[in-house]
């Protein structure tokens, strides 16, 4: 008996050692543990043998032998397989990706951000009016009554047919007439509106759709000396702190008094050069203090509030920051121009 257990075992160690696929395995299982197995019918024998208990145990060591070595082929197998399956599922990493272009920032909206940012900060609302306007609001509530001569420097597009009270707006000073009027007993304001505004010109420097940005402080005591101060600190952050403000009286119907800002050349630093046509100044806004007509025109009583609205084209400053020359350039829709502000440089941008 000892020596078929013997051959048995030696059987069974070299059948599952060659078997090669988890099915094998599981056939030999079937051979030797089935119902009609080898080991299965080895222990019926039981019955007729002379010493049961040694024959019972001959049983189990071929039983514990046939086990221990399908377990730990069945392991090797199925990590095996495992494997196999990770292989042909393996992803290539060295392959060349699909390249993914990546976009950058319009200059003009890398402007209108670091300005709303700034106002932002000083504690300003930033308001989007509709393009789409009434000629009250471009017009009439900012001091401009039809037939206003003023009114030409400032001619748009206007719209046909049902929608002919509507024009598309020349300045984002109809923001101001909406904040007012939105905000009336309310008390103060404090807004900047950028925004696109269109007009009826085209040429190298004039574009018939263009990016400005009013600024609107209305409270008790507002005085011309705020106004001063927070245009300084506008210019000093957008062409630089080494950067000189000079006022001078101007005429807008919708301020009084009224004043045109310059600011000392940031190519030359105020020696004279080409692009300041030798002045070493430029002109940046247009400002002044809230007509009181357009005070009262908005609901606002002139003899409680005073207020002071400051207006400029953002396409100047990015003209001047990004050195471009053509204004028509910005709103061309060219790739190889817009190629040129990639996302690198917008954390290092020259000020
Ligand atoms: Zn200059």
């Amino acid at each position: 008996m000892k020596e078929k257990v013997e051959l048995l075992c030696k059987e069974i160690e070299e059948k599952i050692s060659n078997a090669k696929e988890i099915k094998e395995l599981t056939d030999l299982k079937v051979e030797y543990l089935g119902k009609k197995g080898i080991i299965t019918e080895l222990q019926s024998g039981i019955k007729d043998a002379e010493d049961k208990k040694e024959y019972g145990m001959q049983v189990n060591t071929v039983r514990t032998c046939f086990n221990d070595l399908y377990e730990s082929k069945l392991t090797e197998l199925e990590t095996l397989e495992l494997n196999k399956k990770l292989e042909s599922e393996r992803i290539d990493v060295t392959l060349p990706s699909k390249r993914i272009r990546q976009g950058s920032k319009h200059p003009m909206t890398r402007i209108r951000e670091e300005l709303e940012d700034l106002f932002v900060s000083m504690g300003y609302d930033v308001y989007d009016g509709p393009e789409i306007e009434t000629d009250e609001n471009c017009f009439q509530k900012l001091n401009l009554p039809l037939g206003h001569p003023a009114r030409d420097a400032q001619d748009t597009f206007y719209l046909e047919n049902e929608y002919e009270a509507y024009l598309l707006r020349s300045q984002t000073s109809t923001g101001q007439v909406r904040v007012m009027e939105a905000n009336k007993e309310k008390g103060p304001i404090r807004v900047v509106c950028p925004g696109k505004v269109y007009r009826r010109d085209d040429d190298a420097t004039h574009s018939h759709q263009f990016m400005q940005m009013e600024g609107l402080v209305i409270d008790e005591n507002v005085s011309m000396s705020d106004l001063k101060g927070t245009l300084e600190t506008f210019c000093k952050k957008l062409l630089g702190e080494k950067t000189d403000v000079r006022f001078r009286p101007s005429f807008f119907p919708f301020t009084e008094p009224s004043v045109e800002v310059d600011a000392t050349c940031f190519n030359c630093g105020g020696k004279g050069c080409p692009l300041c046509k030798q002045t070493g100044w430029i002109e940046v806004l247009g400002a002044g203090m809230v007509h009181p007509n357009v005070l009262r025109m908005s609901g606002y009583d002139p003899e409680k509030y005073q207020g002071f609205a400051f207006g400029t084209g953002l396409d100047r400053f990015a003209m001047f920051r990004f050195g471009i020359t053509d204004i028509r350039t910005i709103y061309g829709n060219d790739s190889r121009f817009l190629n040129q502000f990639t996302r690198g440089d917008e954390t290092n941008e020259t000020k």
